[in-house]
């Protein structure tokens, strides 16, 4: 094992591109984790991504892990999403008009997904999840929602709220700009914790709409929860009247073509999804049975439009990608490459009695710096995260990609070889040696 760190790899151009960028968006970024904030060095400018690889605007070589933050669980410029995308783009690229391509995907995944009937096609994660919190209180007539510290949904308002202190607590914003009002609306708890979440609902009686979580929770670590707690949730939602929503966008087609309510059979009352859903295009949606979809207009009072939602190009892109996942044992071969990978890492860390745990689930992974159980957001030591800013340097300068925080988890695509993840492991290795050196 070599012991002796790299050289840094070469950032000239992407320096010299960051710093132009700098002059054009706040923190040279269109969306603030890009800006390498938590690791060594300025961004990386990405070029070019083919399969499993991608290259930066200096022509280093990385294997990927990060994949767009999911959504390319093919790898990069799929040939079968790409030809897609290029045999629709030829008859134009948006009408604001229904095309039979919605329809395409739409039976794509309701005839493969038995927990949604209905579904609406959206442009991101966030505006799913928006549209879904607007669903459920318009379906209750109630205003409250209850989220979880520790769970992303995306930048809307009303779920940029972390938890105060207490139990139990009106939210307190997490962003300048978001009204407290909007705050006050949305109670937060933490996960894994059956008290604090009944203790919200006899508080709050008659008063919750719904009680959103990512059933697995993965913008905060990988803080896995058991299929116990997330039955509880089930239960105490239909006792109270409220919806449960499974926040999927990250989840959904990643574990399984029914993501988590699939996998821990588990019947949520609205599920959203993003990411794997486009391809790699803008895409988010949301979903329930026909009797709570029948309340989104125009049908119902719900309202809830956009002027590229169901876009065309996103949808044959969509297509391409579900019906390749659809294909047998995709989700089989994907799961045992990750668990290969994940379980070599583990084997290597607990043998040289490294803190260092690997969480996963299906081909999504986090590295954590630690000895302990992690469940929700408080067992995270922040500390531990110099130990991530030490080995993301290591693994660039070896030629392998993290997303660039501790707090992000990574993607095994379909498109990721025996030699990558050999390669990857190796470099993870070295890197584990040197940041426990
Ligand atoms: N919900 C979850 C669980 C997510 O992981 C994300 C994004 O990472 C979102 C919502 C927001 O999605 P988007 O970034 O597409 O707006």
């Amino acid at each position: 094992v070599n012991t002796s760190s790299k050289p840094d790899i070469s950032r000239e151009k992407s320096a010299e591109l960051y710093e132009k960028a700098k002059t054009y968006f706040p923190g040279g970024v269109n969306s603030p984790v890009r800006a390498f904030k938590s690791v060594h060095g300025t961004p990386l400018f990405i070029q070019r991504g083919d399969g499993s690889h991608i290259w930066d605007a200096d022509g280093n070589e990385f294997i990927d892990f990060c994949c767009s933050w999911g959504p390319l669980i093919l790898g990069h410029n799929n040939v079968k999403v790409r030809e897609k995308v290029v045999e629709v783009i030829q008859n134009g690229m948006s009408f604001g008009a229904p095309t039979a391509l919605e329809n395409e995907l739409a039976e794509l995944i309701l005839k493969n997904n038995k927990y949604i009937e209905k579904i609406r096609f959206v442009s991101s994660g966030t505006e799913a999840v928006m549209s879904a919190i607007r669903l459920a209180r318009g379906y209750t007539k109630r205003d409250k929602i209850i989220k979880f510290e520790g769970c992303y949904h995306g930048h809307s308002d009303s779920l940029l709220v972390k938890a105060g202190s207490g139990l139990v607590t009106f939210g307190e914003t997490s962003s300048a700009g978001v009204p407290k009002a909007f705050a006050d609306e949305t109670i937060v708890v933490g996960l894994n914790d059956k008290t604090a979440l009944q203790k919200a609902f006899d508080d709050f009686k008659n008063q919750v709409a719904a009680v959103i979580i990512e059933p697995v929770p993965a913008n905060n670590g990988l803080l896995l929860q058991n299929k116990e707690y997330l039955e509880f949730l089930r239960d105490i939602c239909t006792q109270n009247g409220a919806l449960l929503i499974f926040d999927e966008v990250i989840s959904g087609f990643r574990i399984g073509f029914e993501g988590a309510a699939g996998y821990y059979k588990i019947q949520p009352d609205i599920i959203t999804y993003g990411k794997i859903i486009g391809g790699g295009m803008p895409v988010g949606a949301y979903g329930a049975s026909a009797a709570i979809m029948g309340n989104v207009s125009p049908e119902g009072q719900v309202y809830q439009a956009g002027t590229l939602s169901g876009n065309p190009v996103a949808m044959g892109a969509g297509i391409a990608q579900l019906t390749e996942l659809l294909r047998n044992g995709f989700y089989r071969d994907l799961h045992n490459k990750a668990e290969e990978f994940t379980q070599a890492i583990q084997r290597f860390a607990s043998a040289r009695n490294y803190k260092f745990k690997v969480f996963t689930i299906g081909s999504i992974f986090w590295f954590a710096f630690t000895d302990k159980d992690i469940c929700s957001a408080d067992d995270i030591d922040p500390a531990s995260m110099e130990k991530f800013k030490k080995m993301h340097r290591e693994l660039l300068n070896r030629g392998i990609y993290l997303g660039p925080s501790g707090y992000e988890v990574g993607f095994i695509s379909s498109a990721h070889t025996k030699t990558d993840l050999e390669k990857a492991k190796r470099a993870i290795f070295e890197s584990l040696d040197l940041v426990f050196r």
